[in-house]
């Protein structure tokens, strides 16, 4: 179901449907012949705002619609990224699901465990969570095919390097916990809505880092207790949440000089990676969903009002080093 009372609703022997985006009525219509489905009957048909929508069929026909006006960003770069893969299939797509009632939000999982979505930062655990444990339900029913794509077909992205040294790791660890705190914290200042658990950002112990199986793949890593009687944890960014001092070391002259901005965020492309490294979780796809984080955008949202055009410009910073790295893994991928 979807906007304006959209609907439809199929069965071997009947489809109904009603205020459907025109093109995707005019998909559907094309699939249907007088003796029955061209392409088989459809698959998933998801549907939003602004005219986005997808729909496959059970051969694996695909029709899509990005939206008007750039209204589904994510969602348009997934799309197109996915398809400029080499050797992408549609039938390697698991899952897709967009928001029916608010542009950008949506889901999208393939059979190989790569996952892509937004969604407002209120529900990113829920999000992420849900994505993580897709396999673990839907395993028996849809079988994972060896991988063309670098990733192993159990269901999780695979980290492209190796294990990172335990003291660089603490620091991580510490520096995500401590920056999910201070995004979640201003997410409920500013949805009015109690402090959650902050974000998880699919941190794994070592231990199951190393072994297989998305059953294991959740965190057991200690949350910070959140008092959700109070409000008084929910609160604006006012600072931005820089790299540990013992990880921003790289001493380059480019980057010392950028570094000495005072207005900066003190941390050059070579020291973030590092220390996203050692999440060892670190990948495309991970970077991907890290990145959305620093959105300039999303990020001056949960800004102090004093504080957000300095807060938007460090994030900006931020963004740009990570996509920095996404390209820099995309061209190593490509020439190995
Ligand atoms: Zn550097």
């Amino acid at each position: 179901m979807g906007p304006e009372d959209s609907f439809i609703i199929w069965h071997p022997e009947l489809i109904r449907w009603a205020n459907l985006p025109d093109s995707l009525e005019d998909a559907l219509q094309s699939w249907l012949t007088p003796s029955g489905w061209r392409v088989g009957p459809p698959r998933i048909i998801t549907w939003g705002p602004e005219g986005a929508f997808f729909a496959m069929s059970e051969y694996g026909n695909v029709v899509y619609r990005l939206g008007d006006d750039d209204a589904w960003e994510i969602y348009k770069e997934t799309i197109e990224e996915w398809k400029a893969e080499k050797g992408f299939l549609w039938s390697e797509l698991a899952f897709i699901t967009l928001d029916p009632t608010m542009s950008d939000q949506f889901i999208a999982i393939r059979n190989d465990g790569t996952w892509a979505g937004s969604i407002d930062d209120i529900n990113e655990d829920a999000l992420e969570t849900f994505a993580l444990n897709f396999f673990a339900r839907a395993k028996a029913k849809h079988k994972a095919k060896p991988s063309t794509s670098g990733h192993i077909p159990d269901g999780v992205p695979t980290p492209t390097d190796t294990k990172p040294d335990a003291a660089t790791q603490a620091l991580y660890e510490k520096w995500s916990l401590e920056t999910a705190t201070m995004f979640a914290n201003a997410s409920a200042a500013i949805g009015g809505t109690k402090p959650k658990t902050p974000r998880k950002l699919q941190v794994r112990s070592q231990s199951s880092a190393s072994s297989s199986g998305p059953s294991q793949s959740q965190s057991q890593s200690p949350r910070p207790p959140t008092t959700r009687s109070s409000s008084a944890s929910a609160k604006l960014l006012t600072a931005f949440p820089y790299l540990p001092a013992t990880i921003t070391t790289c001493a380059l002259p480019s980057c010392t000089i950028l570094k000495s901005d005072a207005d900066g965020i003190h941390a050059c492309q070579h020291d973030v990676e590092k220390l996203l490294r050692a999440s060892g979780l670190y990948s495309y796809e991970w970077l991907r969903q890290e990145r959305l984080r620093w959105h300039p955008d999303r990020f001056g949202r949960l800004c102090d009002e004093a504080w957000r055009e300095a807060g938007k410009k460090m994030a900006g910073e931020m963004f740009k080093l990570i996509h920095g790295l996404m390209e820099e893994l995309k061209h190593a991928e490509s020439t190995v």
